[in-house]
């Protein structure tokens, strides 16, 4: 996909070696990704489960503000009305912004906190089949392990190494954050949908630790109501369950743990990441970073690895097969969200250029 936006029209580009080159997998290497380990509250001590407070499936270590928050859907133009610019741009600094409309300087595009700002040249995205997701960024670190670990730093290298294990096989990808900053929900959501991929993936480490378990208790979270979703997460689910199992590790997990549907009491999705997409999305809890034996075991190279190639793996066999993955549970988990994180307060955009 970068390959081929290279041969289109209409934009300078920034040189082959710049940062903008190929930011949404490698190009991020030099900020910090998250590795902040002072520490406000996390999601182990807060006692909420990653990805349900918020309401946006992306984690949380805060349980103040509005019980549902409902991000306001990003204005972004249909792709007709876009002409020939692209959907979607990679700044010079790495960071992936889609287009709003076309201007006499260049483009208007919508920052990751949702801003509209005016972007001289850019990197043109015209399409992904794969958008990835690394979980958190910026001052919502996620879940923090007992190492002091963040899980923003850790989902962002699972992504990337996921990213490159799927270009290898010539799958277009991007991922929605190429560093350490912060991307609301919505604008996540909104990335998958502009870009038209055939799947969405968020990654994501699970916390407060669960109980003692035999198996990995990795969970994937699903779209009520789309076969696809659903044939996306059993996927991952016996994949990354598979690889896991490999590693000598006291695990821990829910009762309930597999392929879920997570709904509100009024029905509808719990999390802003299976409720905005319309692209088929699954979330992947992983592991659990709260938990001392398997945070031990997510700072390893080979962990992060096998983490990866599962789900590549998995990936490849929902676009290249109907095979119809493993896990599901029957139940719908009930969770009503009772925190902000994943919205807009508070957002601030890393620089664009
Ligand atoms: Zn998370």
């Amino acid at each position: 996909m970068l390959r081929r936006a290279a041969l289109l029209v209409g934009l300078l580009f920034v040189s082959a070696c710049a940062v903008g080159e190929r930011p949404t997998l490698e190009g991020a290497g030099s900020v910090a990704d998250g590795a902040d380990a002072s520490g406000d509250d996390t999601e182990g001590l807060s006692g909420t489960p990653d990805g349900e407070a918020g309401g946006d499936g992306s984690g949380s270590e805060t349980a103040a503000g509005p019980a549902t928050t409902e991000e306001a859907a990003p204005p972004l133009p249909d792709r007709q009305s876009l002409g020939n610019a692209p959907p979607v741009l990679i700044s010079p600094t790495g960071v992936l912004v889609p287009v709003l409309a076309r201007n006499p300087t260049g483009y208007e595009v919508l920052t990751p906190c949702g801003n509209a700002v005016d972007l001289t040249y850019g990197q043109p995205v015209w399409e992904a089949t794969v958008v990835l997701d690394p979980g958190h960024g910026g001052d919502e670190r996620g879940a923090i392990g007992p190492d002091g670990a963040t899980e923003a730093e850790v989902n962002l290298d699972v992504a990337r190494r996921t990213g490159a294990l799927l270009e290898a096989q010539g799958v277009a990808v991007v991922l929605t954050r190429s560093a350490d900053y912060r991307i609301p929900v919505r604008n996540r959501a909104a990335i998958a949908d502009q870009l038209q991929a055939k799947a969405f993936v968020s990654i994501h480490h699970n916390a407060p630790a669960a109980q003692p378990t035999e198996e990995p208790g990795s969970e994937v979270y699903v779209q009520s109501g789309s076969a696809d979703s659903r044939r996306l997460g059993g996927l991952i689910y016996e994949a990354v369950t598979q690889a896991l199992a490999e590693f000598d590790v006291a695990w821990t997990g829910r009762p309930d743990a597999g392929v879920l549907t997570v709904l509100n009491s009024e029905g509808k999705n719990a999390y802003g990441i299976t409720r905005y997409p319309t692209t088929p999305v699954a979330l992947a809890e992983l592991a659990y970073i709260a938990n001392p034996s398997e945070a031990v075991l997510i700072g390893t190279d080979e962990y992060r690895q096998a983490a990866a190639e599962a789900l590549a793996a998995a990936i490849l066999r929902y676009l290249n097969t109907d095979e119809p993955g493993d896990g599901f549970v029957d139940n719908p988990r009930l969770f009503n969200p009772s925190g902000d994180t994943g919205g807009t307060t508070g957002c601030v955009d890393p620089p664009l250029t």
